[in-house]
């Protein structure tokens, strides 16, 4: 995979129609959508061959756009979201999520922060799009501390943008309770539930 170079980089998948994924029903877009995720599958197994193919969900709910979930062996979108966002999702959420899927197959994955060099090393080497981890269709709604931080406690710990970036920046937090440290384990806006267990899920770029 290449550097992490500056540099604006070409997509790897083809750009989306507007026009054509417009006229979609709800049902053709999901199967759009399930295309395109074997399409980012394919190109992922080409740095990585023994990549299982993810299954794909259409169950997320809540403001968080997709999810990675590994212990359920695939990816999760949200339908609501998928139908006003359509061309995002084509571009931006299923690679982003494929990313994160193909990093947790690395070897070195599963050390791997969520955004960190490995998944913007993807991001960009392998589906030439820049590695901006934003929140642009929530923004206005997010819960204020979207980010879960997990020690040995049952209850994950809430973070807020803040904290999180000062956490991804290497800050360490330590869980009062238990001593453990706090680990990122994923974004939920508010309402989701059933994260536990997961080790990344993102909004639209969490
Ligand atoms: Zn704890
Ligand atoms: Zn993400």
């Amino acid at each position: 995979m290449t550097s992490l170079s500056p540099t604006p980089c070409t997509p790897a998948l083809a750009p989306a129609d507007p026009h054509a994924l417009a006229r979609l029903d709800r049902g053709a877009l999901q199967q759009a959508l399930v295309a395109r995720a074997e399409a980012a599958w394919e190109l992922a197994r080409e740095v990585h061959p023994g990549l299982p193919r993810p299954r794909i969900w259409f169950d997320l709910r809540g403001r968080s756009a997709g999810q990675a979930h590994y212990q359920r062996g695939g990816l999760r979108f949200n339908a609501t979201l998928l139908d006003e966002n359509r061309v995002a999702f084509m571009e931006d959420i299923v690679p982003h999520e494929m990313a994160h899927w193909l990093v947790f197959h690395l070897d070195e994955g599963r050390r791997a922060r969520p955004h960190g060099h490995e998944w913007q090393r993807v991001m960009r080497g392998l589906y030439g799009l820049v590695p901006t981890v934003t929140h642009r269709f929530d923004v206005a709604r997010a819960s204020p501390m979207p980010y879960l931080y997990r020690c040995r406690c049952v209850q994950p710990h809430r973070f807020s943008a803040r904290r999180h970036a000062g956490a991804q920046r290497g800050a360490r937090y330590r869980c009062r309770r238990c001593r453990g440290e706090l680990d990122y384990a994923g974004y939920d806006a508010g309402d989701a539930v059933g994260l536990g267990g997961a080790q990344a899920s993102s909004g639209p770029g969490d």
